[in-house]
């Protein structure tokens, strides 16, 4: 009996020394949260002490992953490893170039540099504040973008508006940009789109980047009339998906739908159109990112076009490597892109432009927007 007891004892003793040990040490999974702004990561388990894996979430009616982004809490002190046990299936790809970012305020976001390719994509980091947000690249959420508009606004060369409402209830913003003391008939129009897909951060950083030049230099606003949608997928990005918004659709196939396209997409076209009655357009540009490692442009090829659109890209393009990193073009006509239609419906010429994915801090991607801005208006004032 007394044996039993002693037995029983030391066992419990034993049990209540590893789970101390193992089981209670370190983070818990209740220290992650997931449901965040472009929150995203689904399925935590936790697989050790400070160890957990967790699965890329998917889109609406989509097999398309890559995003994630969540929060940790009392992480301080702690070395924590997170494996991405479905990162095979990602969109982009996940490779030994791809660097998670963390950050302690949401403002200033570091790489994680321990990264490493197995069975999973596996990330290590010992943080050394108790709350941390980690994602898959520096996030761009809809209320920073919507501070930030709300802090230009009141400039008398920036005009302000929402086209209408996405299918959740969040703005479409159209921003205009230009000198209004002169007539729109002096000066040449330039159209930028961002953020058709929601977790591609780093094109949007782009345009911001360019926006912020634009209102540095007046020069820019007496030449052009800028005409900027800086996130067409809010909903995507408030939910924090890789690319489609909440009904499921692909924004950036939808510009050849007519009366079937999604309300973001319908907004922007109408506005495009609108001002098509009375101006032109003279560039189009539509920003997004990509696995690439480095920036490149996005064409439709020159046997799809006439041969003056066709000398005029080519001159563009020159002009985007001049000034900027993007280098290298792919040409296709992927329909229902609003850089295939905006050709096909209007003349128009545009261009695709895709930011680098991973590796890029929002700094530099802010910097190429504002050589991007240069980059326009070196083509666009050779041509004149
Ligand atoms: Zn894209």
């Amino acid at each position: 009996m007394k044996t039993t007891i002693a037995l029983s004892f030391a066992l419990c003793f034993l049990i209540a020394s590893f789970t101390a040990y193992y089981g209670d040490a370190g983070l818990q999974l209740s220290d992650i949260e997931t449901d965040i702004e472009s929150g995203s990561g689904a399925h935590f388990g936790r697989s050790n002490v400070n160890e957990f894996t967790y699965m890329l979430e998917r889109d609406v009616n989509a097999s398309i992953c890559h995003w994630f982004h969540f929060k940790l809490e009392n992480a301080s002190g702690q070395e924590v490893t997170f494996r991405i046990a479905n990162f095979d299936e990602s969109l982009f790809g996940y490779n030994p170039r791809t660097r998670p970012v963390y950050s302690y305020d949401q403002e200033n976001w570091s790489f994680i540099e321990d990264v490493r390719i197995t069975n999973a994509f596996t990330f290590k980091q010992r943080f050394e504040r108790d709350t941390v947000w980690i994602a898959a690249a520096t996030p761009y959420k809809y209320s920073e973008l919507e501070e930030y508009l709300g802090s230009i606004e009141g400039l008398p060369y920036v005009e302000r508006e929402s086209l209408g409402s996405s299918s959740d209830g969040h703005r479409i913003e159209l921003l205009t940009i230009t000198d209004q003391s002169i007539a729109p008939e002096g000066k040449q129009t330039i159209w930028i789109t961002a953020g058709h897909h929601s977790s591609e951060t780093s094109g949007m950083w782009v345009v911001k980047g360019l926006i912020d030049h634009v209102l540095s230099d007046p020069s820019l606003r007496r030449r052009y009339v800028w005409k900027i949608n800086p996130m067409l997928n809010p909903d995507g990005v408030v939910e924090g998906y890789t690319r489609y918004d909440s009904d499921g659709c692909d924004l950036n196939r939808e510009w050849d739908d007519g009366p079937g396209m999604e309300p973001e997409v319908a907004q922007v076209y109408e506005a495009m159109r609108e001002w098509l009655d009375e101006n032109e357009t003279d560039l189009l540009a539509d920003f997004h990112c990509s696995g690439s490692y480095r920036p490149f442009a996005i064409v439709v090829p020159e046997e799809y076009v006439y041969p003056e659109y066709g000398d005029r890209l080519e001159s563009l393009l020159e002009s985007i490597q001049e000034f900027t990193d993007y280098d290298g073009v792919e040409r296709t006509t992927t329909q229902g892109t609003v850089r295939v239609e905006s050709f096909d419906l209007w003349g128009v010429l545009s261009v695709t432009l895709e930011m680098s994915e991973s590796s890029v801090t929002k700094e530099y991607c802010m910097g190429q927007g504002a050589l991007m801005a240069r980059s326009f208006d070196a083509f666009l004032a050779g041509e004149s």
